[in-house]
């Protein structure tokens, strides 16, 4: 890929990133927290390269930016407490987890198959510029390599990503500097994490707020229980295939369904998810799918993390 384009916050700068966005490309962008790497949150190969540039070796779910309380309403059920607090806090450095609408549209990468979707309306006014150019959710966690410090600055941004995205809109130094709070309204209202947004300020509104995930929450790592599981046995690393199993693919080769023929780790993340369940209904009650290596490298990590979810033995 070429070098990163730097572009300027301007009206210009802003709708060169809305079409590269549009065209499947990877853009970061400031917000009021921190720079987020921005990607088409409905198209599965944007929101893979997301996991790829950042060196993730999980898939695990994003949050979905938004331009305003409609394109919100149109990812998540939202209930009158839900609607309060977005009424009070947003714009701003607050996620909400609500339940995931089923007429989303979203990419399973986002949500990674949870009945539920993280959802920010921020209030950076590059951010707001951008989203209503895109004019759709952008799938945005911090612009940083996985483990690495989340970037307050283009030239952060440009330190731990450059080549491995299209380009990143410069909007000076980021105000609040730390990560989003995440509210849990899916249920009982539940602090995922501390943020930008004060705790007492959400409990002025709403009343005590249990901290902390719950073992369904996947907000910790390997807290994954709600994940798909698929019905039929799952088998991995299969060079061979037995009578009556359905073969999932990765690279040249026969097969009833092919991550990737090419065997594009890219293009094989971005089919994982609908596979395994295209798969699953083949097999039938009872049937194997026998699912061909995938390298252990780059987004091969994530994919064989998920692949070995849903090869576990379940109880
Ligand atoms: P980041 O990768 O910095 O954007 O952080 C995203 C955070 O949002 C992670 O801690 C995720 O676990 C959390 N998150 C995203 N979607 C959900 C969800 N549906 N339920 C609970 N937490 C979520
Ligand atoms: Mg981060």
């Amino acid at each position: 890929m070429p070098e990163t384009l730097r572009l300027s916050a301007d009206p210009d700068g802003i709708a060169r990133a809305a079409a590269l966005l549009r065209a499947g490309g990877l853009v970061a962008f400031p917000t009021e927290t921190v720079y987020g790497l921005g990607g088409d949150a409905a198209d599965d190969r944007a929101v893979a390269r997301i996991f790829e540039a950042k060196g993730r070796p999980r898939f695990n779910p994003l949050i979905a930016h938004v331009a305003d309380l409609a394109m919100a309403e149109r990812l998540a059920v939202f209930d009158d407490w839900a609607r309060a607090v977005a009424a009070a806090f947003w714009p701003g450095p607050l996620t909400l987890v609500l339940p995931l609408r089923a007429d989303a549209g979203l990419s399973p990468l986002v949500t990674a198959e949870l009945p539920t979707v993280a959802i920010r309306l921020p209030a950076h006014p590059v951010a707001q510029a951008l989203l209503r150019a895109f004019g759709g959710p952008l799938a945005a966690p911090s612009a940083n390599p996985s483990g690495k410090v989340s970037p307050t600055r283009a030239e952060h941004v440009v330190e731990g990503l450059s080549g491995r995205i299209e380009a990143v809109v410069d909007g000076g130094a980021c105000a609040v500097g730390v990560e989003s709070t995440i509210l849990g309204l899916d249920g009982a209202p539940a602090l995922l994490r501390p943020g930008g947004v004060p705790v007492e300020a959400l409990e002025a509104l709403l009343g005590a707020i249990a901290t902390g995930g719950d073992a369904k929450k996947p907000n910790a790592p390997g807290q994954l229980a709600s994940h798909y599981a698929p019905g039929a046995a799952v088998r991995l690393n299969a060079v061979a295939v037995h009578p009556g199993e359905v073969r999932l693919g990765f690279g040249p080769g026969a097969a009833d369904l092919n991550l990737s023929p090419a065997g594009d780790l890219v293009q094989a993340a971005a089919n994982l998810f609908h596979m395994l369940r295209q798969a699953d209904a083949l097999a039938g009650p009872g049937g194997t799918i026998a699912v061909a290596p995938v390298p252990e490298a780059g987004l091969g990590r994530a994919i064989n993390d998920r692949l070995r979810r849903a090869a576990a033995p379940r109880g």
